[in-house]
């Protein structure tokens, strides 16, 4: 997969063609989805795969975890397909609302503006957060804003000087 992520006009010039053969169905409810989203086809599909590499760069300083995490890729981009052919899941907030699958929570710097999963608080690009591990791929991504980390009794790390 080669495409560079920046501003609309430049990613009009360098975007390339991706062609792939997709049964049937699976066209159908890409179709629809992308309808409901008011998105084209392809919007959506270049979408879906960017939160699927996504949930790979937020944890991609933990070498350890490298070779787990390319199962979870794989079983992510199934769950974003099974996601798409009921949208009524992706629209499920209390997808996390006990936090119970998320075993752990990594620091990273947000690409994306997103909320806390426990406060809703707003957390906006380039700021820190912490990303939840989850046991279940079935589930969203969760996120915890600073002060939910520092309430679970995590302290943020001190930003180096
Ligand atoms: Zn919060």
């Amino acid at each position: 997969m080669y495409y560079a992520r920046g501003v609309p006009s430049d990613r009009e010039r360098k975007d390339r063609l991706i062609q792939t053969r997709v049964p049937r169905d699976l066209e159908a409810t890409l179709k629809s989805e992308a309808r409901r989203r008011r998105v084209t086809v392809s919007h959506l599909i270049r979408n879906v795969l960017e939160d699927a590499f996504d949930l790979v760069d937020g944890v991609v300083a933990d070498v350890d975890r490298l070779v787990s995490d390319s199962v979870t890729l794989a079983r992510n981009v199934g769950e974003n397909a099974r996601r798409l052919a009921d949208p009524a899941r992706s629209r499920s907030g209390e997808d996390h609302a006990d936090l119970a699958d998320v075993y752990a929570w990594n620091e990273v710097v947000l690409q994306r503006a997103t909320a806390c999963s426990s406060c809703s608080a707003k957390m906006a690009r380039g700021e820190r957060g912490f990303v939840g591990l989850s046991d279940d791929p079935g589930r969203r991504r969760a996120w915890l804003c600073s002060s939910c980390i520092v309430a679970l009794g995590g302290a943020p790390r001190e930003e180096e000087a």
